[in-house]
């Protein structure tokens, strides 16, 4: 079955110079301009507070932009109303009306609109069973789980076949095993559909995994805008280094092939092959590319005192002190705290940042 009986393309959506400024000065949104591809998923990520909710609300016309505009298929919507806007949105208390039957809940939207009857329930219909609610219609909200509320909440946005699909946070509030599986099932539908989405969330592996087009978002700014992929091997600043994946980032100064470090005074001998800037500077690398031992002598070196280490399954999370720096090791190996740990990085992953943070 199919949710959109509307066969129109999809549409992109464009944001220009979009600035907002809220009453109290707070300036949440500071000259966004972001392509949102047809089709695709654009996913907004980013710390609390960078402003990826107001962007949001600002697509939906929820919020009025202080200056810049919002179009949605090439056509300026800033004096569109929200609800003609032809966007629908999912939140993460998806909100449904208690009193109101999952039925009634996916309903509700097209008796607003005005849509008759008959097709209003064949609607309804083919919904609930793209989202597997089907056989739940009759009970209410109290009745389900919450991965089934989250369906149908998704639902009530899909019913009303937006262009534009707005999602904030939907699964934060499931619990860790169901939010995977959410997802994927989320990922699957937006495939079969194609519809336009942006997706807002602060959880790097979520937004690595739906991406098409990512988005991070650094107090009101666009840091980097790229693919998933490309900005994970090749980020552009290094706060999204640290922010997407957690890499390693030793921060220091280089002079005559050493990197000094706070509390490394001697400094860490630098690979010949890599062309780092003389001065302030921060190599990046990170947790998964530090192998143990010390590696060829074409390598980066780092020795370690174990602080801490935290099991992930097959692996350890080894937390090591360099002077007064904190690196994290991946590794399959089985070490104590307090314990010295050699561990090498190879040149090719090695990243270089200067000392406004761009990568050099
Ligand atoms: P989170 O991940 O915590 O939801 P976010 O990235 O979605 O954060 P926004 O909700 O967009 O961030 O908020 C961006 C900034 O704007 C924050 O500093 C926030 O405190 C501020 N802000 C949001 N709404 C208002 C408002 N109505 N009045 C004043 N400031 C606001």
């Amino acid at each position: 079955p199919s949710a959109r009986t509307d066969t129109s393309p999809p549409v992109g959506v464009s944001c220009t110079n979009l600035a907002k400024r809220f009453p109290d000065g707070t300036v949440a949104l500071d000259d966004v301009t972001v392509e949102c591809p047809a089709g695709g998923i654009t996913v907004l990520l980013g710390p609390s507070g960078c402003g990826k909710t107001t962007l949001l609300r600002c697509v939906a016309g929820l919020e009025t932009p202080t200056s810049g505009a919002v179009l949605i298929g090439g056509r300026d919507v800033s004096a569109v109303d929200a609800g003609l806007r032809g966007v629908a949105m999912v939140f993460q208390n998806h909100a449904l009306y208690p009193d109101k039957t999952a039925e009634g809940n996916l309903a509700f939207p097209l008796k607003m609109a005005g849509v008759p009857k008959h097709e209003r329930t064949s609607r309804v219909a083919a919904v609930a069973e793209l989202l597997r609610i089907d056989g739940l219609l009759k009970r209410r909200p109290g009745q389900l789980s919450g991965g089934q509320r989250q369906r149908v909440g998704i639902g009530r946005a899909l019913v009303r076949e937006p262009d534009v699909l707005l999602m904030d946070e939907p699964f934060s509030s499931l619990d860790a095993e169901l939010r995977v599986e959410m997802r994927a099932e989320f990922l699957a539908l937006q495939r079969r559909l194609g519809m336009t989405t942006l997706y807002v969330t602060h959880d790097q592996v979520e937004a690595l995994s739906l991406a098409d087009q990512l988005v991070v978002l650094r107090a009101g700014r666009i840091e980097q805008a790229t693919s998933a992929e490309e900005m994970f091997r090749r980020p552009a600043t290094s706060f999204v280094a640290a922010f997407l994946g957690g890499m390693n980032l030793l921060t220091g100064t280089h002079r005559a092939g050493r990197l000094h470090l706070p509390g490394h005074p001697d400094g860490l001998p630098l690979p010949p092959s890599v062309p780092v800037p003389t001065g302030d500077v921060t190599v990046g690398v990170r947790p998964e590319d530090l192998r143990p031992g010390p590696g060829t002598g074409a390598d980066l070196v780092l020795e370690l005192t174990t602080v801490l280490t935290e099991l992930l399954g097959r692996e350890r999370l080894v937390h090591g002190q360099l002077g007064e720096l904190r690196v994290k090791a991946r590794l399959h190996a089985d070490i104590d705290v307090g314990e010295r740990l050699i561990v090498h990085a190879s040149p090719a992953d090695l990243h270089l940042f200067g000392p406004d943070g761009l990568r050099s």
